[in-house]
């Protein structure tokens, strides 16, 4: 019997797939990213991810039974305990997929389902930019929007499991229509899909927020207009959860963090002063 000493993660994001294989120290062996194409159906993007944990196991030179268990983070709201994710909005047409007991069933190892925002925020504490915070909040700031409370050490889950889902709360009553079913939340007005909608506002044309980005530091008015925009209501939403939470850190994360703020760790801490 081969020793079980390798973990696998998946991100599972509504534009990307991230897959990687670590060590017990969480060392990473090989890491892949590919393409969602979440309109496919979910059919689709679980034969990606099954694609994904194939690939990381090749290039890494290890086989499935090396592997103690694989985890996922999922889009919200999750149900970790049965490993089922509910109905995110970033994901059409998925309503209450065992995805945990699916890959079980596939790669015959343990398999562990929770929120993704939830996974970070234990990943930020472990190996990143939370390491001795007892309070914070991690917020993913991606396709949508998503976050992870850790309170007194430990990710609060609510009485579900599902707490934490900011990205919901409402901050523009009168905003765009969300995949929820309501109108402002968080999410649709400060997310990356935000930005590429407010890029098509001020700049005429759908570019990519990495695209905006760059027009911004030449100082293009349009692309400055469209981050002043995702400025102000980002800083409304995270302003809320300061005030209800009062945390010692916030740290963001996520695909459009990334792309704005160019780090490779994906993540950056802000202390109360
Ligand atoms: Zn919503």
């Amino acid at each position: 019997m081969p020793i079980k000493k390798y973990v696998i993660g998946v991100d599972l994001g509504g534009t990307k797939i991230f897959t990687a294989l670590a060590d017990q120290k969480g060392r990473i062996l090989s890491e892949i990213v590919l393409s969602t194409d979440a309109s496919k159906g979910q059919v689709f993007v679980i034969n990606i991810i099954k694609q994904s944990i194939v690939q990381v196991l090749e290039s890494a030179g290890k086989t499935i039974s090396q592997i103690k268990a694989i985890g996922i983070g999922a889009p919200g709201p999750v149900l970790s305990k049965q490993g089922v994710i509910v109905n995110p909005p970033n994901l059409p047409g998925w309503k209450a997929v065992p995805l945990a007991g699916i890959l079980r069933k596939a790669f015959k190892v343990p398999v562990y389902l929770e929120n993704d925002a939830n996974a970070a925020a234990v990943g930020e504490m472990k190996f990143g930019a939370a390491q001795g915070a007892k309070n914070f909040l991690y917020v993913t700031v991606s396709t949508g929007i998503g976050g992870g409370i850790v309170i007194d050490g430990k990710v609060y889950g609510g009485s579900n499991g599902s707490a934490g889902e900011i990205g919901h709360t409402i901050i523009e009553p009168t905003g765009e229509m969300c995949g929820c079913g309501r109108r402002g939340c968080f999410e649709i007005m400060a997310s990356g899909r935000a930005l590429v909608r407010y890029g098509k506002e001020f700049l005429g044309k759908e570019l990519q927020p990495i695209e905006i980005e760059q027009l911004a530091k030449k100082g293009d008015p349009g692309a400055l207009k469209a981050i002043d925009r995702l400025a102000y209501y980002l800083a409304i939403g995270l302003g809320n959860q300061i005030n209800t939470l009062s945390p010692e850190l916030l740290v963001i994360g996520g695909g459009l963090s990334y792309e704005l703020f160019k780090r490779i760790c994906t993540s950056r801490k802000f202390k109360r002063m």
